[in-house]
């Protein structure tokens, strides 16, 4: 098989194509570059994900797995800027191609990119170890872009699903040592979050002129607070008690639980700072289905804070690190 008999196949498919809004793409996958025709008034947003073998994903991982998480990580980008999608493409570096593999990559990658809404536009495919490059577009109303930089004291700090899935996720992904009573039903609701990811495109684009700043949380709670506190300049003060966690956790150690839900990544769901003014969006969004939970507050200041019950301890600095890392209990 040859890369455009390759290409034809697994990537030219209608799936993959047509997966969203036919209206944007001018021209897809076939000619040397892709052509798209963003609406009037908005701005392009642009993400690139790059997933390595080994690094970003255990070895051998299932190849329908590998599809959509790929997509879905970077889309989720798309969704932390507010954005809508608009098209992506797929640099795609392979050992050997073959033919189940790519079917089952491209089945998957099809799924998350009808999840999403986005039609797959272009791309390159070369040989070599297993890598997965993808690059988002999305749009954007102009001006409208939800960045990390405008969170001010006395917003309100939320977070659009729960944490730790991801984390806990991972460890049934790896076969680890599971906790004796583990529902199959919790196993197999964690091994989807861990490759299912759901990027929150509808709840980004609520946040339009609502949200004073934002990002997803792809590197663990803590991580990700202290993005937002350093962009905008002021301190997040997290509230332990109010951090949200699916019924798939409760079977694992408190320790275990906070830790994840802290410094666990992988959950893709969003982190947003709301001004008080805005709170009664809370209810709607709320009752449009979408789990807003309010976990903290800004403060003037830096770095980020939390509370577990016994007032605000500093997590930025090493030793806050070690204080709350969970070890191998
Ligand atoms: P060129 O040599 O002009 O760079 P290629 O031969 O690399 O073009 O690719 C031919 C067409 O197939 C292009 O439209 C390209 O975007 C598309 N393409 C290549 N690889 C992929 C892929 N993995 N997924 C989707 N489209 C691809
Ligand atoms: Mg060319």
């Amino acid at each position: 098989m040859d890369e455009f008999e390759l290409i034809a196949r697994y990537f030219r498919t209608a799936r993959l194509e047509r997966a969203g809004e036919a209206s944007a793409t001018v021209l897809g996958i076939g000619d040397d570059a892709a052509v798209l025709q963003p609406a009037a008034g908005q701005q392009l947003v642009v993400s690139t994900d790059t997933l390595v073998e080994g690094v970003h994903f255990p070895k051998e991982g299932p190849a329908a797995e590998l599809g959509y998480r790929a997509l879905a990580v970077a889309v989720s980008d798309l969704a932390a800027m507010a954005a809508s999608p608009l098209g992506f493409t797929l640099a795609l570096t392979l050992p050997q191609a073959t033919p189940c593999w790519l079917q089952a990559f491209s089945s998957g990658l099809a799924d998350a990119a009808r999840d999403a809404g986005i039609n797959l536009i272009g791309g390159d495919t070369t040989r070599g170890p297993l890598n997965i490059g993808v690059t988002v577009l999305g749009q954007v109303p102009a001006g409208q872009a939800l960045t990390r930089s405008g969170a001010r004291p006395g917003d309100l700090l939320c977070v659009g699903g729960n944490l730790g899935d991801g984390a806990a996720g991972l460890d049934v992904v790896l076969g680890n040592q599971l906790p004796v009573g583990l529902p199959m039903a919790a196993q197999d609701y964690l091994y989807q979050r861990f490759w299912r990811p759901m990027p929150q495109l509808a709840l980004g684009q609520r946040l339009r002129g609502v949200a004073s700043a934002g990002l997803d949380v792809s590197d663990g709670l803590l991580a990700d607070a202290a993005h937002i506190a350093s962009a905008s300049g002021v301190r997040l003060l997290i509230n332990g008690p109010q951090l949200p966690m699916s019924d798939a956790l409760r079977s694992w150690s408190e320790r275990q639980r906070l830790d994840w839900m802290l410094r666990g990544g992988d959950d893709y769901v969003l982190l947003f700072t709301l001004p008080r003014a805005a709170r009664r969006w809370l209810e709607q969004w709320r009752a449009a289905g979408l789990a807003v939970s309010v976990i903290g507050e800004v403060q003037g200041g830096k770095g980020v804070q939390l509370d577990l019950g016994l007032g605000p301890q500093n997590v930025d600095g090493p030793a806050g690190y070690q204080h709350f890392r969970s070890t191998d209990d």
